[in-house]
């Protein structure tokens, strides 16, 4: 069967970044969740995405660039593997965002967590955008990308980043794929 165009991008953009950019850090699962099958998503941790300021702007340390491909700062990364140290997500129980949000205090409270999002959440909703590029194929970066800057909210301009948050799974790190200079974060 050929491959979509869409998907076939898709596959370029993930190519691009596998040899501009090394070996991923860690590979993740991840999917959206009304897709059946799991995908692994590699991780790549950039020092350029570290956030000198707090949350809740930290989200903004993360970009989803394709079905295959997220970027984080190395702070992130590195808060991710130590949260996954302490209690790890896996396919069978995945980590989603509480109450659907990332930044709704209220929602958040109504799903009983008051306190702000984890980096796995925060991997949860990057796992929903993944889930969009795969839908939305060669749209999803100038589509989503344009709008992703609104954050969640009540508008339709908020519509991609809602939906991220609301479907978005993380089923935990790819066993063996944490690189050996990452791997000392899940040790101690
Ligand atoms: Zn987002």
């Amino acid at each position: 069967m050929r491959a979509s165009p869409a998907a076939m991008l898709d596959h370029l953009w993930t190519w691009c970044f596998r040899h501009l950019g090394g070996t991923p850090a860690f590979r993740i699962w991840g999917k959206g969740r009304r897709e059946a099958a799991w995908r692994q998503i590699d991780v790549f941790a950039s020092a350029r995405h570290n956030l000198e300021s707090r949350w809740p702007l930290w989200a903004g340390s993360c970009v989803t660039w394709t079905a295959h491909v997220i970027v984080v700062g190395e702070d992130f990364a590195e808060r991710l593997l130590r949260e996954q140290r302490q209690s790890p997500a896996s396919r069978q129980q995945p980590v989603a965002v509480a109450g659907g949000r990332l930044s709704d205090r209220q929602r958040r409270l109504q799903a009983g967590i008051s306190g702000p999002p984890t980096a796995s959440e925060i991997m949860a909703h990057e796992c929903g955008h993944t889930a969009q590029a795969r839908r939305l194929g060669a749209a999803y970066l100038p589509v989503v990308g344009a709008v992703t800057l609104f954050r969640e909210g009540p508008h339709w301009w908020n519509h991609f980043e809602n939906e991220a948050s609301e479907s978005g799974l993380f089923g935990g790190l790819v066993s063996g794929s944490v690189r050996a200079d990452w791997a000392r974060y899940l040790r101690d």
